[in-house]
Formats: C-alpha cells, structure tokens, sequence
C-alpha cells in the first residue's frame, strides 16, 4: 500500500511558540525539527503496522520560500521512506492508496486555533461557499483523483475544522489551543503514542474511508485584508472582483480552483514585496548597494549579446 505522509509544523505536538515555527529563529527552531520528525516517525510506524509499504513524506512547511530546506531531520527519518520537499508533491504522486497528514493547523480567521492561516496569513478562500484550510484544500486535491484522506494530527481547533469536512478521518489532538498564538500541550512521549495508535488505525480501516470530494463546478471566492492585494490579484483572466477585497472565478475542477487560489497568492504577495522594498530602501546604505545592483543588471543586459533573435520582416519591395 502507498501512502503520501503530509508533514507541516504549526500542529506538531511541543510547538507552542509561533517563534519555534520559523528558521528565523534558530535557537527554537532547532528542538523544533527534532519534534517534527519524532510525531512524523509517530505516523510512519503506525502506516507500517497497519501494511503501509510504500511511504512517501512530502515536508510541506515553507516549502516555496525555502525549497531546499528539510524541516525534518533526513538523518533521523524512519528508514526507508521517500522524502520529498513540498506538499505540492500531491498533485504529482501517482497511485497512491491514501493519504495522511501530521502536524497541521487550522484556517485563517480561527479565533481560537493555534497558528490558524490559510497558506498565507494574507489569504482565506471559500469554495462553493465554505471556508477551507490547508487541510481540506489538499484532501480536496486527492479526493478528485479518487484518493481518501484518512489521518490528520494537529491542535483541537484543526481537528474539529476537518472533521466537519471529513467525519471518517482517525486524528490525534496533540495539543489545545487556548488563543491563536498559545496552546497546551500533551507531553511528547503521550502526544506520539497517540499519532502512532492514530496512524495504524486509520489505515486498517482504509476500507471505510472516503475521498473528499468538492462539487463541480467549483465557485471559489478568495479574501484578502486590503484592496491593495485584491488590486494585484484580480488580473487572472476570468477573474471577477466581486468586493473591494475579494476576488471569485468559477472552474471546472477542484485542480483547476485551487490553482486560482495559488495564483492570487503569488501575485497578492507583491504586497508584502514592495513593503520590504520600501523598508530597504529607507536604509542609505542598503538602497545604495540595491541601486549598485540595478545598474548593473541594466549594463549586463545591453552589453551581453541578445538571448533571443527575431528576424525583421524582409522589405517590401518598392512600387515601379
Ligand atoms: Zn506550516
């Protein structure tokens, strides 16, 4: 049997601390890896003791921004399992039986859910009318293509989020959110028997399990916090604003919706990339080395012979 074994931080059991989330802060996020990989060797013995032969990790966290970073320590990995980078690994992976997730958080907008964001803290996306998060978003993706979803581990808020979606999944409450940015946590030796106990009893009873599968054609409505963003956003073609701060587009597949969603989020995050820009640039010394680069950029550009030649339409011959 093949599994694909989702891995993201913001759920994983010891993570209290939004600190301990990012590479920015190296002195947590250290014991943070080592919580990563513990609740995710959790998952695999339990896929293995339940006739998992083939588990592939795909490690999800930060992915785009960081795409040849592991969160998960290789070297500590359960052997024997294909380690991937990103959870966009899913729209690739072929024949898989299942799929299972550990270490997840809720949605964007969750008052009481820890870490709580839809892909990015600047977005929050319905499809046909229901608020999804990252994991509905990605069960949806599997669940078109006939594959059921069936473990997710994470705080008390995403549990009950998916379970709304998604009633047959097997879970482990690792922790419980007492704020978006504070939870209480199980101690990690109960937390990982629990997702190990979760993991092998979800595929046991695979047979009962189901794909989530989201009603075509597929409305999807995407939020922003301003309409900076939305600004950005709406030039998809067959894009509608449909308010000062939300974009829509109506698509034949969830495949196909979930592209829009990705989409609007590269091009709102522009928004996030000039303010940096800005803040460099109030920096004399930093805008000079970024001015210094320009100009050489634009040097480089019309020194180096053309990288692509396009042949001038040949003259027309002159009348008489
Ligand atoms: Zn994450």
């Amino acid at each position: 049997m093949r599994v694909m074994l989702l891995v993201d931080v913001e759920g994983v059991s010891q993570v209290d601390d939004v600190r301990a989330a990012s590479w920015n802060y190296p002195e947590l996020y250290a014991q943070t890896q080592i919580d990563v990989t513990l609740d995710t060797n959790a998952a695999i013995r339990g896929l293995r003791a339940a006739g998992a032969t083939e588990i592939i990790v795909a490690d999800g966290h930060g992915a785009r921004v960081r795409p040849h970073n592991f969160n998960l320590l290789p070297e500590r990995l359960e052997p024997d399992v294909k380690l991937v980078r990103g959870a966009s690994h899913l729209e690739a992976a072929k024949g898989l039986d299942a799929l299972a997730m550990v270490g997840m958080h809720c949605r964007n907008g969750t008052p009481i859910g820890f870490m709580g964001h839809t892909t990015s803290g600047f977005t929050a996306v319905t499809f046909n009318g229901e608020w999804f998060g990252e994991v509905a978003m990605l069960a949806a993706v599997a669940g078109e293509r006939g594959v059921p979803t069936i473990l997710v581990t994470g705080d008390d808020a995403t549990i009950r989020e998916n379970h709304a979606f998604m009633p047959w999944i097997e879970t482990a409450v690792v922790k419980t959110a007492t704020g978006r940015t504070s939870c209480d946590c199980l101690s990690g030796d109960v937390a990982r028997a629990q997702i190990e106990t979760a993991a092998r009893c979800s595929l046991e009873q695979l047979a009962s399990m189901k794909p989530l599968v989201v009603a075509t054609p597929v409305e999807t409505e995407v939020w922003f916090p301003s309409l900076y963003h939305a600004d950005l956003a709406e030039i998809i073609p067959g894009s509608r604003r449909v308010s000062e701060t939300a974009i829509a587009q109506t698509s034949e597949s969830f495949f196909d919706a979930r592209r829009f969603f990705s989409t609007a989020l590269r091009l709102a995050s522009g928004v996030r990339a000039s303010g940096l820009m800005k803040t460099l640039m109030d920096d004399p010394e930093t805008a000079a080395g970024i001015i210094a680069h320009h100009r050489k950029e634009q040097e480089d550009f019309w020194k180096a012979p053309p990288w692509i030649t396009v042949e001038l339409p040949r003259q027309i011959a002159e009348n008489g």
